[in-house]
């Protein structure tokens, strides 16, 4: 599902990377662990062709990205869901309406949307706000909408960056459980945090990234 060899990333003279290797497998949960500062959010926005590798090669969802071009990487991009921690919602649309729009971008039926929103809002236990607007519910409940929207589509992976951030222990472990819940319908989770707390009380695989490289 994810392959680095040797991926090397600098911004200007500033190394952030250093010939890192890894390989995640379809189905795996897995956390990025390392301290703020130490590329987490780079190496994100590598596997998701946001950004390109000085070094090395990497592959994800099957793609190799060194191959991957301007035509195919819109298609390439809606195998992967993304939580990024500036989540931002249209604010003038309902909760149901911010599930629904990335659905009726790739053509998805309406009753089939209508059904995914359902199914989904109650999976992240947002039903009953269903009508509300963003600014309405919780910052935690807009955590679980952001999950949400990065999934409604169904990605085979899931990037998530920092998304228990500002979050004590029980509710982060929510969050988890959410997450843990789609790695169970077969979805592919890695998820980047700083919380080496949390990371372990999870019991997954944890991959470190420290002083560029691999721990
Ligand atoms: P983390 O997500 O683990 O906190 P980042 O990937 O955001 O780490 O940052 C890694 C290093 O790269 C930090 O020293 C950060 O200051 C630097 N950095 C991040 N983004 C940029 C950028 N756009 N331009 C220059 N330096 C950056
Ligand atoms: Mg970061």
């Amino acid at each position: 599902m994810i392959q680095l060899h040797q991926i090397s990333f600098s911004y200007g003279d500033l190394s952030v990377l250093e010939k890192v290797s890894f390989r995640v497998e379809r189905g795996e949960f897995v956390f990025l662990l390392g301290p703020s500062g130490s590329g987490k959010t780079t190496l994100l926005r590598l596997l998701y062709a946001d950004l390109e590798p000085i070094g090395g090669d990497l592959s994800v969802v099957g793609q190799p990205l060194a191959q991957l071009d301007k035509v195919s990487l819109p298609y390439f991009r809606q195998k992967i869901g993304l939580v990024f921690q500036d989540f931002k919602f249209l604010a003038d649309k309902t909760v149901q309406d911010n599930l629904a729009l990335p659905q009726r971008l790739v053509g998805t039926p309406p009753q089939t949307i209508k059904e995914n929103v359902h199914k989904l809002l109650n999976q992240m236990g947002l039903l009953h706000h269903q009508n509300a607007l963003p600014a309405e519910i919780s910052g935690n409940e807009r955590r679980r909408l952001a999950i949400a929207r990065s999934v409604i589509n169904n990605p085979l992976l899931l990037l998530a960056d920092a998304p228990t951030e500002g979050l004590d222990l029980r509710l982060s472990l929510e969050v988890m459980a959410l997450l843990d819940a789609l790695n169970f319908q077969g979805m592919t989770i890695f998820v980047a945090t700083s919380d080496r707390q949390l990371a372990e009380k999870c019991n997954k695989r944890i991959i470190e990234l420290r002083d560029g490289g691999i721990h």
